[in-house]
């Protein structure tokens, strides 16, 4: 056996990538005495063919040719590890299948519901890679099979912590739906739950009648089915009270040792916010700081399919923290 540089790794499909360099690490003899004893067994040299004696080259049946581009798309994220080019974030996955893994990892949790190739983190990566090629999948940003297989993906970033290439799919499929719905109807869950800060703040005007109108046997069935929510689920009661107006009533903590400011972002109006934002600036002033809040911030998944406006709001909520940091001196 020759020195360890000489030996190569056969798995993951590399056995018949390398098989040609084989009688490097065997040496001819040995290979010459596989081609006799597969002669014996397989004299019509029908199984496997092409593997481990007169293997492939080493160039041929490759995913992309010595020749392949990665094609250059205009996007919203910038993907930087990928030197700002989407077609080379799909190409991240190798179809080591970790994906499809049952145990207790988070990714991928719609194929652990469906068992289906297309929903995992593997079957999507691959099919926005055809999407990018253009041979296959022709339809680009609008293609409907890379749509549907997106549709399952939860966006709840497993892969990029647990895939060993960190595939972040919740990212990809947010620049696909912003490309695929650009100029297009939503889905009329985006307008119910994406837009939920404006309706929230509606229903802070009044939110004892919101939440009548909302839980009233006729008219709760029918906000549900505008809204693409479950009949199952309770739509959830609006506050008494803004997180908004209760923060501007409490008097802000005297600052102990005091240097030290903290921004709470939070969705002043949203009642499923409220209550942590709410325990957010009391841990916050407890610890000794003082908070101040910051409105402007929604990041709401829907958001991103609006990446313009998702952009404006990330802007307009940083400016604010700058202007804030540089008001308190930190
Ligand atoms: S983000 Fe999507 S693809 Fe990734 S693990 Fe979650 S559901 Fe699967």
């Amino acid at each position: 056996m020759p020195a360890t540089a000489d030996r190569y790794p056969a798995n993951m499909g590399m056995g018949q990538a390398r098989a040609e360099l084989l009688p490097k690490m065997y040496g001819p003899e040995l290979v010459e005495a596989f081609r006799e004893f597969k002669s014996i067994w397989d004299p019509q040299w029908k199984m496997n063919p092409g593997k481990v004696v007169d293997p492939y080259p080493l160039d041929t049946n490759l995913r992309v040719g010595p020749g392949y581009q990665p094609r250059k798309v205009e996007t919203y994220f910038q993907f930087p590890e990928d030197k700002g080019n989407f077609a080379l974030a799909t190409e991240r996955c190798f179809g080591v299948g970790k994906c499809r893994g049952l145990n207790g990892d988070t990714m991928c949790p719609s194929f652990k519901a469906t068992r289906e190739e297309m929903h995992t983190t593997r079957g999507r990566a691959h099919l926005l890679f055809e999407m990018m090629r253009g041979d296959v999948l022709a339809n680009g940003w609008r293609d409907e099979h890379v749509k549907e297989s997106l549709d399952l993906c939860l966006a709840c970033k497993g892969c990029k912590s647990d895939c060993p290439v960190s595939v972040d799919m919740a990212t990809y499929k947010a620049e696909f739906l912003a490309h695929y719905y650009k100029g297009r109807i939503r889905p009329r869950q985006a307008y119910a739950m994406g837009l939920i800060s404006n309706w929230a703040r509606l229903a802070s005007l009044a939110p004892g009648l919101a939440n009548f109108l909302s839980h009233a046997p006729l008219l709760g069935q029918i906000a549900k089915t505008m809204s693409g929510i479950s009949p199952k689920r309770e739509i959830p009661a609006f506050a008494p009270e803004t997180f908004k107006a209760w923060f501007k009533q409490r008097a802000r903590a005297a600052v102990a040792g005091g240097d030290l400011s903290a921004v709470a972002s939070a969705k002043a109006d949203d009642p499923g916010l409220r209550g942590s934002a709410q325990r957010a600036a009391t841990g916050v002033n407890a610890a000794g700081y003082s908070s101040a809040v910051n409105t402007r911030v929604l990041l709401w998944p829907d958001t991103f399919w609006r990446m313009p406006d998702a952009r404006w709001r990330f802007r307009s909520a940083f400016s604010v923290a700058v202007v804030h940091s540089t008001i308190t001196g930190c």
